[in-house]
């Protein structure tokens, strides 16, 4: 894609899409999410994994703390723990 029409697609889609990493701090996406990740810290070696790999950014990196108010718990994060630290978990309704 050109970068015309890369641009032309960012500005159309800018309402729907999370396009940019940290673009979810304008938008308090913990509002909607439907799942969230846990952490069992136990099991956390505090690699960074997930705070290398969040999209979102909203994952502080040393002491492993989420940002519930910015997570838009896409699961990225629990997928990428190798050390099974993270697991998703539902909402309550
Ligand atoms: S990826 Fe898993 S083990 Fe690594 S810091 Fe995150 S929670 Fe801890
Ligand atoms: S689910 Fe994990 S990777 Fe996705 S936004 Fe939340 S903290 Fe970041």
């Amino acid at each position: 894609m050109g970068l015309e029409r890369y641009e032309e697609f960012v500005k159309r889609s800018k309402s729907t899409l999370v396009y940019d990493p940290g673009w979810s701090c304008d938008n308090l996406t913990g509002a909607w999410r439907s799942m969230r990740p846990v952490m069992d810290a136990g099991r956390c070696n505090q690699c960074g994994l997930c705070w290398m790999y969040c999209p979102e950014g909203c994952i502080s990196h040393g002491n492993i703390v989420i940002d519930y108010d910015y997570c838009k718990g896409c699961g990225i994060c629990a997928v990428e723990c190798k050390r099974g630290a993270l697991r998703m978990e539902r909402e309550p309704e």
